[in-house]
């Protein structure tokens, strides 16, 4: 079988913090079978690939374990569950999974959807009817009353496309796990906050500690990994006693929160992208809204990268997430800004940053995946960087940096196609944001005191 080499000067194989120079990848059927010294690599044979990756940086592909990749960039949760078909959420996300693979990375983990969407997806990819990252796939979120993912009424509930699903006892929540596993899940997802707060202000977790711990014990007990949505101090400790594989967010842990995850081997993942784009974007949307949403993240920030600060001081292991499937998210865009945020907010070195864009964040994929770094018995997920992350990471997030994309040894056509948004996503029939008073009117000038402006028109 003929095999790849790659000719690597600098190579970062995701395990170590180090840039490696000279090196040579041997790839075969999509595996590496040698990373090492180029002096020493085995002889190229006749009809053997070489492709020399010159000056470019060479690294393990990345990957996100927070992309929602059936949300379609929504602006909103009637946008998420209400105007789209499960079928078309399908086909949506399998075409943007182009533009995942386009800004470099060949992972993602999708945490919650709907039904068979993002299984459908991965088993397409799997299938090698399309081409496209790897993916750990999930169906609807485990949620109880008040939980995130239960965010209609009582009298709506979830029904069966909503990305929620409502588990509002013991015996729904251990049926539902073994539904989704036997339809062929990677991931579960659970909503551990409740919507709920004591007068404190503090969160009230939406399930006891005796239900996460069972529900994350029948998960694990089926082979499954699952990860939780977690700001709340209550949430983020029920699930890391109980042994989740990732928390997102965990903005509002405390020591014994850091304790726990360190004793039960959890990882965190801020997912912090959003925030920072909702607080950068604001002006964008606040002048129409005034929800007040925008200084309510910057508050979050501000909480969540202190206490953050200190899970990674005491050795906490992160993982990277993006919240990307969302209109201030849009896919293949923002992906990398987790790491620059790791950096620039939590301390990280750029070595550590990118380790956890990798290897670490590998942990959330099915071991049988094998992706995540660049060593032997690892599949060949590769991408060439123009400069080098480890002297400025931002340069992950552009486009044009990210010189090729390699699946498996195979380099990738790396195209964003275009697309009508109008009838892709953004379906919600939201008309106004605001309410039109006659005071209003005048303050924005279409009314005066002496008369109607637009009459003059
Ligand atoms: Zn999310």
């Amino acid at each position: 079988m003929p095999r790849t080499h790659v000719l690597c000067q600098q190579l970062f194989t995701g395990l170590e913090d180090n840039v490696r120079r000279d090196q040579t990848l041997v790839i075969e059927d999509g595996v590496l079978s040698y990373t090492g010294p180029a002096a020493e690599a085995p002889a190229q044979a006749p009809g053997d690939e070489v492709i020399d990756a010159g000056q470019h940086f060479v690294m393990p592909g990345l990957i996100d374990v927070h992309t929602h990749l059936v949300f379609g960039n929504a602006k909103s949760e009637e946008d998420i569950d209400l105007h789209v078909s499960p079928e078309f959420r399908a086909l949506r996300g399998l075409f943007f999974t182009q533009h995942v693979l386009a800004a470099g990375y060949t992972s993602v983990v999708v945490p919650g959807d709907a039904g068979q969407c993002s299984i459908s997806v991965r088993n397409a990819i799997d299938a090698g009817m399309f081409t496209g990252p790897h993916i750990a796939a999930s169906s609807n979120v485990i949620a109880n009353r008040q939980s995130l993912n239960d965010w209609f009424p009582s009298w709506v509930g979830t029904p069966e496309y909503f990305t929620g699903r409502l588990c509002a006892t013991r015996e729904a929540q251990i049926a539902e796990i073994r539904r989704q596993a036997k339809d062929g899940v990677d991931v579960i997802k659970i909503a551990m906050d409740g919507t709920h707060r004591r007068d404190n202000g503090e969160h009230i977790a939406a399930f006891t500690e005796d239900e996460t711990r069972a529900m994350v014990d029948e998960v694990h007990r089926l082979g499954k990994k699952v990860a939780v949505h977690a700001y709340g101090r209550e949430a983020v400790l029920y699930a890391a006693r109980a042994g989740v594989d990732v928390i997102f967010h965990a903005f509002f842990l405390d020591e014994a929160c850091i304790e726990a995850i360190l004793e039960s081997g959890s990882h965190l993942a801020p997912t912090f992208t959003m925030l920072a784009n909702n607080v950068e974007f604001a002006e964008d949307y606040e002048a129409s809204t005034r929800s007040g949403y925008a200084e309510m993240q910057r508050r979050v920030i501000d909480i969540g990268c202190r206490n953050l600060r200190r899970a990674h001081e005491a050795g906490v292991p992160f993982m990277t997430g993006s919240d990307s499937g969302f209109a201030i998210t849009p896919y293949g865009e923002w992906h990398a800004r987790e790491i620059e945020i790791l950096v620039d907010w939590l301390g990280f070195t750029p070595a550590e940053a990118l380790r956890a864009a990798t290897s670490v964040s590998a942990k959330m994929l099915p071991a049988s995946r094998r992706v995540g770094a660049l060593e032997v018995g690892r599949q060949a997920d590769f991408i060439l960087v123009e400069g080098s992350p480890l002297d400025d990471v931002r340069i992950l997030q552009e486009r044009d940096r990210i010189r090729g994309v390699f699946l498996g040894g195979r380099r990738v056509e790396s195209r964003v196609p275009g697309y009508d948004p109008n009838r892709v996503s953004d379906f919600n029939t939201v008309k106004w944001s605001e309410l039109h008073t006659r005071a209003r009117a005048m303050s924005l000038g279409k009314r005066s005191a002496t008369g109607n402006p637009l009459q003059d028109m």
